[in-house]
């Protein structure tokens, strides 16, 4: 047996597991300090009734010889596929066929899987800082990496890369700047892919927090761009599914690839849980839809409060309006983990190291959205005493 030596480049530890030891270090020491928690970017808001109903009424189906159900197909149920497109694609005058939706567990298994697709020899670009599982999956197989740097300089919008890039991994909005790419940014990096036979994947899993008409909700909005990108959406950050899991991945026929992802996952996925599917469709219904809306509204308004609150301090933020996380840069003298250490230490915050999410992240901390109104709001007050 080889060991795959690659894993050997990965960091020591995941950065939500470091947080975590941090945190438990400073509990151990301090049992009674109430940790703000404004680190994880993990959904907070319960559930919307009719999503819940949807639920019980898929459990009672299974407790029934009538309605049991068995496996389902791997490419998800046909009556959530065509919802997908019913309600997320052709409202954007985007034309999907229903074999080109594949239902998931969540976005973060396909975000890896999908490089299965291509040799390992594939070069991938991925926006740096950007969320681990691009980074850590590419180290997994082996690839050469090509960093595309998000900073302050460039208004996080990356740069084309000067070699060719096979993959392209691009986040928009981006987890962890909360920064976006307007249309025409993104007309150009499907011009740059079909130039060079590049594949974009490209992961719209915050997409129910734009508000900027410009800001693309869909890749397939720019024309052309059924050629060359794969769309891996999720319902864990826009209707609250971390934990139900449920999303789709979107690989259309143009690309090439529609039949060997299909072929890929009868052998290797078994299909999204019935319920989990259930659920994902009563999120399409009117009071699914209410229920959602006011959900986000919420962490709309939170990512507000937490920008404006640190604009007032004087610190430089970035992201926030058109995602749930802000960006924030460390005061001077301090750098990601440092600046971490110090909010944990002395106002007992929770936030996340910006250097966690790549090079390029390093001067920065994330704030999230995702955490309960009355911690932000009890953070934002123990910070001033520290400016
Ligand atoms: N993509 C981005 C940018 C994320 O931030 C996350 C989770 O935080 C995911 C994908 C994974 O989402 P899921 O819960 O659908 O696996």
């Amino acid at each position: 047996m080889n060991r795959n030596i690659h894993f050997d480049q990965l960091p020591n530890r995941y950065l939500f597991k470091e947080i975590e030891v941090r945190a438990d270090a400073y509990k151990t020491l301090h049992p009674d300090a109430h940790l703000l928690r404004m680190g994880v970017g993990d959904v907070t808001r319960p559930l919307p009734a009719a999503i819940i109903e949807a639920m019980h009424q898929a459990v009672e189906e299974l407790a029934h010889e009538a309605t049991f159900r068995g496996y389902g197909p791997e490419e998800g149920y046909p009556w959530l596929r065509q919802t997908v497109i019913d309600q997320e694609y052709t409202p954007w005058g985007i034309d999907l066929d229903i074999d080109e939706v594949f239902i998931s567990e969540g976005a973060g298994s396909d975000l890896g899987n999908l490089s299965e697709l291509f040799l390992p020899t594939n070069c991938v670009a991925i926006l740096d800082p950007s969320y681990p599982a691009y980074m850590d999956s590419s180290i997994m197989a082996g690839r050469e990496i090509i960093p595309l740097p998000c900073t302050i300089e460039n208004g996080f919008v990356p740069e084309l890369p000067k070699q060719k890039a096979d993959i392209i991994y691009l986040c928009l909005p981006n987890n962890p700047t909360g920064t976006v790419l307007r249309r025409a940014d993104l007309q150009r990096w499907v011009e740059y892919a079909r130039t060079n036979h590049s594949i974009i994947i490209f992961d719209a899993a915050y997409e129910a927090f734009i508000e900027d008409p410009d800001v693309p909700h869909s890749i397939y909005e720019i024309e052309g761009a059924q050629q060359v990108a794969i769309e891996v959406r999720s319902f864990s950050k826009s209707a609250g599914f971390t934990a139900v899991r449920c999303g789709y991945t979107i690989v259309p026929k143009q690309t090439g690839l529609n039949a060997m992802w299909l072929r890929r996952q009868c052998t290797k996925y078994n299909g999204t849980s019935y319920v989990a599917q259930r659920a994902a469709q009563a999120t399409f219904t009117p009071e699914g839809k209410r229920g959602i809306a006011a959900n986000l509204a919420y962490y709309k308004q939170t990512a507000q409060l937490i920008a404006g609150g640190l604009i007032a301090m004087g610190y430089e933020v970035y992201g926030g309006e058109n995602a749930p996380y802000i960006w924030c840069r460390v005061p001077q003298g301090y750098d990601s983990w440092s600046f971490f250490d110090h909010l944990l230490h002395t106002c007992q915050i929770i936030c996340t190291p910006g250097v966690g999410f790549g090079d390029a992240g390093q001067g920065f901390v994330r704030f999230s959205a995702f955490s309960d109104r009355k911690d932000v709001e009890e953070a934002l007050k123990r910070m001033k005493t520290i400016v």
